[in-house]
């Protein structure tokens, strides 16, 4: 098992950067962000794939309009391909610098031909100008062999290796960087395949060793749980990261846009000093919190960046990213219970409710202190909805207090609804599709239990609050609802915890029902003030996090 404060080579290079010291950085390419000198050298490149050369010249210019440093000219992507005309105009026409690759099937390309045909054509674009070529490592001596006494002084050879079914150890890894040295490459380029989210630890690593030894280094890792060896390349050193014109067109799975990198992750802004945030879940792409807190943190001016994390075993996770500069994290499904075992404390209500909705690193002594924000979040959202309710009556406590409150489902959520209801003086109702969870929650909060199938056929009583904490109706399957339709018309509010979308099935149902309806997107924002102000230490701007959340709904 990895630990990065452990790791010797880990905590040596990375207190030896700072935002001065990047030595692989981008020689020759001054790198700016808004007039302002970036925070990071690391290259912006995005891949130009199209199938005509017309197409890639529009490409190029998009890519330079979004704000890309250079362009990866993939000419294994061209359909019909006239080397010497068509690498003319291709180096001609590009507004930014170029690099070119021409992959072959057997390195995860689309070239099937000759050997020689495509090394002629990459030697072709080294004489026309090309500021970058990309060779694969097994034929890398013999291309350097090819060019000897030829190589233009401002041309950078990249030599690449990609491994499509895993990421070696630290020490394979090294021992790769080094074959790939000697070849002779001025730059060298792992991309990896991730299997679990701690395999990226290894590429930063090796990431931060290479750029301490000065070895331009650009390090990958494919796949969802990868995402962070994209954004993070920027913290930890490595030469360039790849990004995308537009989402859905990727080189490499799963490649940001160069928007995204640019104005979600503020990738300009990150340096070796940036604080790492992130929401741990599975599934996770759904989660709109990078794009609140990224905001907000760039409003202020706060040195954080945070990310989607693709987690499948959060105490793993926690084993392997124990630096300080993993500094914050929301927790998500299936991880909320979990979470507070991973804890080195956790706060009197979170240990009450049983589930952990935010974790911070304390600077002070670098122990997890766990917390839940969601029981205030969701509780006081409700509230607010009781009091512009048609039946709010004129209670002076909280509207709550007396009434029934249905939670359905009986997970990390569900634990901080029913705890916050209860605390508020309702009577507890847990309904859950594993009716022996619901049994255990209700005893442990003081409440009843049904399951998810007999709800429908409870009795109906005044002022009755149902509030659906399962994922049933959640982005992809909005088509489900955890209740029929005709049993929501004896309920006076109805929330729903989900807000991806914000108008579930189960929400729009109960307004057509006339019922008063509560969006998870309320209970979002509530707990996003407090997780904000755990993370940061700053008071959290609510006017900026609604209308982010907005912009976004
Ligand atoms: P969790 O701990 O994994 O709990 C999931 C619960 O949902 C369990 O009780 C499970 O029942 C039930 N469930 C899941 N799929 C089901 C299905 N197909 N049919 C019936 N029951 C099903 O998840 P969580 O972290 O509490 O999150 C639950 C939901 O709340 C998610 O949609 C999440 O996005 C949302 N949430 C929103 C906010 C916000 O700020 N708005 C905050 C937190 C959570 P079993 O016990 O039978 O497995």
């Amino acid at each position: 098992m990895m630990d990065l404060t452990d790791s010797l080579l880990f905590r040596l290079n990375f207190d030896q950067l700072d935002s001065s010291s990047s030595a692989a950085g981008s020689d020759g390419l001054e790198v700016k962000c808004n007039g302002m000198r970036a925070r990071n050298s690391t290259l912006l490149c995005v891949p130009i794939m199209a199938e005509t050369v017309d197409q890639m010249v529009i490409d190029m210019g998009e890519a330079k309009a979004v704000g890309a440093d250079l362009v990866e000219i993939r000419l294994d992507c061209l359909k019909v391909f006239d080397h010497n005309q068509d690498l003319k105009r291709l180096v001609k026409e590009c507004p930014l610098p170029t690099l070119f690759s021409y992959r072959p099937i057997w390195e995860g390309g689309q070239y099937d031909g000759d050997e020689k045909t495509r090394l002629d054509a990459l030697r072709l674009a080294i004489e026309l100008g090309a500021d970058y070529v990309d060779v694969e490592l097994q034929v890398a001596r013999e291309f350097f062999d090819s060019i000897n006494g030829k190589k233009p002084e401002t041309l950078k050879v990249i030599v690449s290796s990609h491994n499509f079914q895993d990421t070696p150890s630290v020490e394979a890894l090294g021992n790769l960087v080094a074959r790939i040295q000697a070849s002779g490459a001025d730059i060298v380029k792992i991309a990896t395949t991730s299997l679990d989210i701690t395999d990226v630890a290894h590429t930063f690593q090796i990431t931060v060793h290479s750029q301490v030894r000065i070895v331009p280094f650009i390090g990958l890792v494919l796949g969802e749980r990868g995402l962070i060896s994209r954004i993070l390349s920027a913290k930890f050193g490595g030469y360039l990261t790849y990004g995308t014109l537009e989402s859905g067109i990727v080189s490499a799975p799963p490649q940001p846009t160069v928007k995204d990198l640019l104005h979600l992750y503020n990738f300009r802004q990150i340096g070796p000093d940036t604080k790492v945030f992130g929401v741990i879940s599975k599934p996770v792409s759904h989660s709109k919190s990078p794009k609140l807190y990224n905001e907000v943190f760039n409003s202020v001016g706060f040195n954080g960046v945070y990310a989607h994390l693709l987690v499948d075993d959060i105490a793993k996770f926690f084993q392997t990213y124990s630096c300080m500069d993993f500094a914050g994290f929301s927790v998500g499904i299936p991880h909320k219970e979990a979470a507070v075992k991973c804890c080195d404390e956790v706060d009197p209500v979170a240990k009450s409710i049983g589930a952990i909705n935010c974790i911070i690193r304390r600077p002070t002594d670098g122990k997890l202190y766990g917390f839940n924000t969601d029981y205030v979040g969701a509780i006081s959202a409700i509230e607010e909805g009781l009091k512009g309710s048609p039946n709010a009556g004129s209670v002076t406590g909280s509207p709550l207090a007396g009434r029934l409150f249905v939670v359905i489902g009986a997970g990390g959520a569900s634990k901080a609804l029913a705890y916050g209801a209860k605390q508020k003086g309702a009577r507890i109702l847990i309904a859950n599709r594993t009716y022996d969870r619901a049994r255990e929650l209700a005893d442990t909060v003081g409440g009843d239990a049904v399951s998810l199938a007999d709800l429908g056929n409870i009795p109906p009583e005044d002022g009755m609050i149902l509030a659906n904490t399962t994922s049933i109706g959640m982005q992809p399957n909005v088509g489900d609802t955890p209740l029929s339709k005709h049993a929501l018309k004896y309920y006076s509010l109805v929330f729903d915890a989900i807000y991806t979308p914000k108008m579930t099935r189960l929400l729009k149902e109960a307004e057509e029902c006339g019922v008063t309806i509560v969006s998870g997107l309320e209970m979002f924002i509530g707990q996003a003030y407090e997780q904000f102000e755990k993370f940061t230490g700053l008071p959290a701007p609510k006017k900026l996090f609604r209308k982010v959340m907005e912009n976004h709904s």
